[in-house]
């Protein structure tokens, strides 16, 4: 984060300068151009910025009409505000286990998932990656299921049926600092081509109204501020460049591993929001890159079934085998834009002498 606001703070205290000196800080131009050229970076007709990811996904299944009696299917695998959007919506997160190889929501274990109930599908983009989200797209259309993608580590990737947060009815991203397009802060995003869709998600950060003092229902305080779009304008232009190089890194990871442990899928559309390899010996991996020095992080250690917070919806060990792999086999390496080809030879050096 530090050498992101070194390379681009000319830009940046430009940008928050002239917020601040506007005295328009909540919705106005800023937000308002934001989300034109998000919408148009993304695809769909609207963008709207709203608080936080986890707003994004809750504020969008309630456009979508998910509610109270809906069933909306969830992977496991997963940062729990993908399920905790389902409940705070009023609707019940039924879990469904990851393909073991993309690690992303596969029409295989959707399948075993649905019921009658079933209302909508959250999709998630793991780790940056789409694999998967085609035939996820063909079954909903065939159950006439709504879905909503999860595209908050996806922001820029692409699919063969166009970028992440374009497929499904609606997306949400986040722009929690670390993500690929990051606030000062909290931030998030919805987008659809469905224009009810948005002007419901519109209505819904702002107290459910429709002019001033005019509520037409209940709503929430969940807008994105201006200071924040400022920022987030400023970026988007260099999002690109900076996927380009998260790619040109996994590229050379991928490359120095093959045949050592398990590297992530080719995906020549990946944003590379992480890059996460699996192997038996994670933990001891794990031990060697800390002695070294070398960063590392585990998304994600426990699956959302086995989460005291989940509790309730009565899932126990076993109920998904490839979540629960995943979850003792996954380490992911260093991965941003910012990170030199000495610092990538580093990491390459650290791996392969685990393995020597
Ligand atoms: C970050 C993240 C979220 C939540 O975004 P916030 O902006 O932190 O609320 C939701 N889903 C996934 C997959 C994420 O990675």
């Amino acid at each position: 984060m530090r050498r992101q606001w070194k390379a681009l703070e000319r830009e940046l205290a430009e940008a928050l300068l002239r917020v601040a000196s506007s005295g328009r800080y909540i919705l106005g131009p800023e937000l308002e151009a934001f989300e034109r050229e998000l919408a148009q970076f993304v695809g769909p007709e609207h963008a709207v910025g709203v608080n936080s990811g986890t707003d994004a996904l809750l504020l969008a299944l309630k456009a979508l009409g998910v509610g109270p009696g809906d069933e909306v299917i969830v992977p496991t695998f997963t940062f729990i505000a993908t399920a905790e959007a389902v409940i705070h919506a009023g609707a019940k997160p039924v879990l469904a286990d990851v393909d073991p190889e993309t690690l992303n929501l596969s029409t295989e274990t959707l399948q075993r998932a649905l019921t009658p109930k079933t209302k909508a599908v959250i999709f998630v983009h793991l780790y940056g990656s789409t694999l998967g989200i085609e035939g996820v797209a063909e079954l909903c259309r065939d159950k006439g299921l709504a879905l909503l993608e999860d595209a908050a580590q996806a922001i820029g990737a692409r699919s063969k049926l166009g970028k992440a947060g374009s497929i499904g009815r609606a997306a949400a991203f986040s722009f929690y600092p670390t993500k690929n397009l990051s606030a000062m802060g909290d931030g998030g995003a919805v987008t659809t081509s469905d224009p009810e869709a948005a002007e419901r998600v519109r209505r819904l950060r702002d107290h459910g109204s429709q002019g001033k003092y005019n509520h037409l229902e209940p709503g929430y305080n969940s807008r994105l501020d201006a200071v924040q779009a400022a920022v987030l304008r400023v970026k988007l232009r260099h999002l690109e460049a900076w996927n380009a190089r998260r790619r040109e890194i996994a590229r050379r990871y991928t490359e120095a591993f093959r045949g050592l442990l398990r590297t992530p899928p080719d995906d020549p559309g990946s944003a590379w929001h992480q890059y996460t390899v699996q192997t038996p010996q994670r933990d001891a991996l794990a031990e060697h890159l800390k002695k070294r020095g070398i960063g590392f992080a585990i998304h994600y250690p426990r699956p959302l079934h086995l989460q005291l917070a989940l509790s309730f919806l009565g899932y126990k060990e076993g109920d998904f085998p490839n979540a629960e792999r995943a979850a003792r086999e996954v380490l992911s390496l260093p991965i941003f834009p910012e990170l030199t080809d000495g610092e990538v030879e580093e990491v390459i050096e650290g791996v392969l002498s685990f393995f020597k």
